[in-house]
């Protein structure tokens, strides 16, 4: 499954950033993932289930923010949303147009717990 490869690479990073925050426990990662990242949400989120048990993650919460990519239209210059990237301007119908966004796929967000720092 693709998006296990995925979770495995975003539970690494998240551990990386924790470790830097001088953290020990992960409470939420938020993910971006673009519509055409090629990414199923529903795959990632069981995927982060069966992965996270074991890791800083476990039981924290997955927030998934899903972006669209832009169709920028060379004819009308209208910009639209599109979920498809070989979509023709959803104003005009020209095919004259440059889509950008919407494959990203990436840690945007993390919370973690801070050590308690009652003992110094
Ligand atoms: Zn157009």
């Amino acid at each position: 499954m693709h998006e296990a490869s995925i979770v495995e690479a975003l539970l690494e990073a998240a551990r990386d950033e924790m470790l830097r925050a001088g953290a020990e426990r992960i409470l939420r990662l938020e993910v971006t993932v673009g519509a055409l990242s090629g990414v199923n949400v529903e795959a990632l989120r069981f995927a982060f289930d069966m992965l996270a048990p074991g890791t800083p993650a476990e039981g924290a919460e997955l927030d998934v923010v899903e972006t669209r990519a832009l169709c920028a239209c060379r004819a009308c210059g209208e910009e639209n949303p599109v979920e498809d990237p070989f979509s023709a301007c959803p104003a005009c119908g020209s095919v004259d147009v440059r889509i950008r966004g919407g494959d990203e796929l990436l840690l945007s967000s993390l919370e973690v717990e801070e050590k308690s720092s009652a003992a110094g």
